[in-house]
């Protein structure tokens, strides 16, 4: 599969997290085939348990757009979204979310809790998985390995 260029702006911002010993996730929202937002985990940083790439980017999105339905935004991640942030991109009414790898520990989208698989209330989204994912998950590995 040819990289995506959305996801690889996504995977400069995990690089970044990655340097500043923050869980290596980043994220980008593209609207109209523009990145209006651009973030990565700063949970640390922020001292706040929150602030997961996705979140982040939904914010500074929602600012740009002086919104917070983004229905004609996308989601670039280079993580499955945790619940957290599914539950996010859910409320923030995204068109269509694209992910690199999966994470079997955290992820709520193939894993876990499967937020969009239920016929709840939850917007659902269009999804997309596995772009430039062995990138993704060797980041996630070198950072856990680094970390030990
Ligand atoms: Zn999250």
């Amino acid at each position: 599969m040819k990289p995506n260029r959305f996801m690889l702006e996504a995977l400069r911002q995990a690089k970044i997290a990655f340097e500043a010993d923050e869980v290596p996730v980043g994220a980008v929202v593209v609207c109209n085939g523009e990145i209006i937002a651009k973030a990565f985990n700063q949970n640390i940083t922020l001292k706040d348990p929150s602030a997961h790439a996705e979140i982040l980017a939904l914010r500074q999105a929602a600012k740009v757009k002086n919104s917070h339905r983004l229905d004609d935004c996308d989601l670039y991640v280079t993580l499955e979204p945790c619940a957290m942030c599914a539950a996010a991109i859910s409320w923030a009414k995204l068109k269509r979310v694209y992910y690199g790898a999966t994470d079997e520990k955290f992820g709520a989208i193939e894993n876990g809790a499967r937020l969009f698989s239920h016929s709840s209330h939850y917007h659902r989204p269009e999804v997309y998985s596995g772009f430039s994912a062995d990138e993704a998950k060797k980041l996630m590995q070198d950072f856990f390995k680094k970390k030990r």
